[in-house]
């Protein structure tokens, strides 16, 4: 009987999945990582997420595995180029957390606009400012503003349709994608952040786009302009963008990521009024969670049928 085991917590629903067509099912995500290795040249797939590193000593002793799934994105937990060597399939589920990340994105359109998060902060710690707030928080609508998105692939276009349907226009660049079926694209990058009341990132962190939105790029932007960032740290120039909220040019910059995760102490941007931060957790939802497990035991089932 075929094998896979799951080293890293997922929905019970795949279990339910994988053992439905047909395979034996070990269920090891309490299992220490440790004791991987000692029992993996048991099995013939594995799913992990991100906690099980699967190099070295672990891979060495999976003699018989023939595929991973990983449910989520990123790969950097395996060793791909010992994978390939060995013809073990790598199977991933980037589209399960597409809409997890739009719609955090979409929350730092929103507010960033009305500023929730500092009244909510002010009036908390001293309740007497409350109709001090009311006044400084006096501000605009989203709606008949403009989107700007720096690539529009899955989570940029899911950014888009909601929101278009919120009254923007989306307007948007992409490297390798000229078209889009909701966006108006625009042939340069430079056309979309002169345009645009937000721009948002969703684009990957690369040599290419590594500090791609430096001090040029942001003084190119309109004035007060909302920059939000749920891709990756790294592609924002921290430094260049604290220097824009300092002067103003920047209104609000909006991040998920950082360079150095968890953000040094000393990082400017932590001490900004402008600056609105969630801890990396773009993909943390229920439904995100649930479909990525979903789609690991879907993409594991084809791999290992076809293999
Ligand atoms: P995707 O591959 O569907 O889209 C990325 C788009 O970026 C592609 O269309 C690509 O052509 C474009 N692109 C690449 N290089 C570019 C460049 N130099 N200039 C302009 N466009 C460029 O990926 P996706 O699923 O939409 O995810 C986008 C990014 O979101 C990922 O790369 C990842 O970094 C990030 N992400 C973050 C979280 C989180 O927790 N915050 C979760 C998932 C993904």
């Amino acid at each position: 009987m075929t094998k896979v085991i799951l080293t890293d917590k997922l929905n019970e629903k795949a279990v339910e999945i994988l053992e439905e067509a047909g395979f034996e099912v070990k269920v090891a995500w309490d299992l220490p990582k440790e004791e991987i290795p000692q029992i993996i040249g048991e099995y013939d797939a594995m799913i992990i997420r991100s906690a099980t590193k699967v190099r070295g000593e672990l891979l060495e002793k999976a003699v018989n595995l023939k595929v991973i799934g990983r449910a989520g994105v990123g790969l950097d937990n395996i060793d791909l180029e010992v994978t390939m060597n060995r013809g073990i399939k790598v199977v991933n589920t980037p589209a399960a957390t597409t809409n997890s990340v739009a719609e955090l994105a979409l929350t730092m359109i929103l507010a960033s606009t009305r500023d929730v998060v500092k009244g909510t902060n002010a009036i908390k710690e001293n309740p007497s400012v409350y109709k001090s707030m009311k006044k400084e928080l006096f501000s605009r609508e989203i709606d008949g503003k403009t989107l700007g998105l720096i690539g529009t692939g899955r989570i940029g276009t899911s950014l888009a349709v909601k929101c278009k349907a919120l009254g923007l226009t989306v307007i948007g660049y992409d490297a390798y994608v000229p078209e889009n079926p909701v966006v108006e694209m625009k042939s340069s990058i430079e056309e979309v952040v002169k345009n645009a009341d937000y721009i948002s990132l969703h684009l990957p962190l690369t040599n290419e786009t590594k500090h791609m939105i430096g001090k040029e790029m942001l003084y190119m932007m309109k004035k007060g302009v909302v920059l939000i960032n749920c891709a990756r740290g790294g592609i924002v120039d921290e430094l260049a963008a604290h220097e824009a909220l300092e002067s103003g040019q920047l209104g609000y910059y909006c991040t998920d990521v950082f360079e150095k995760e968890p953000p040094e102490p000393e990082n400017p941007l932590l001490q900004h009024d402008h600056v609105i931060i969630s801890p990396h957790i773009g993909a943390q939802t229920e439904e995100g969670s649930y479909r990525a497990s979903v789609q690991a035991a879907e993409r594991v089932i084809e791999a290992l049928k076809s293999s």
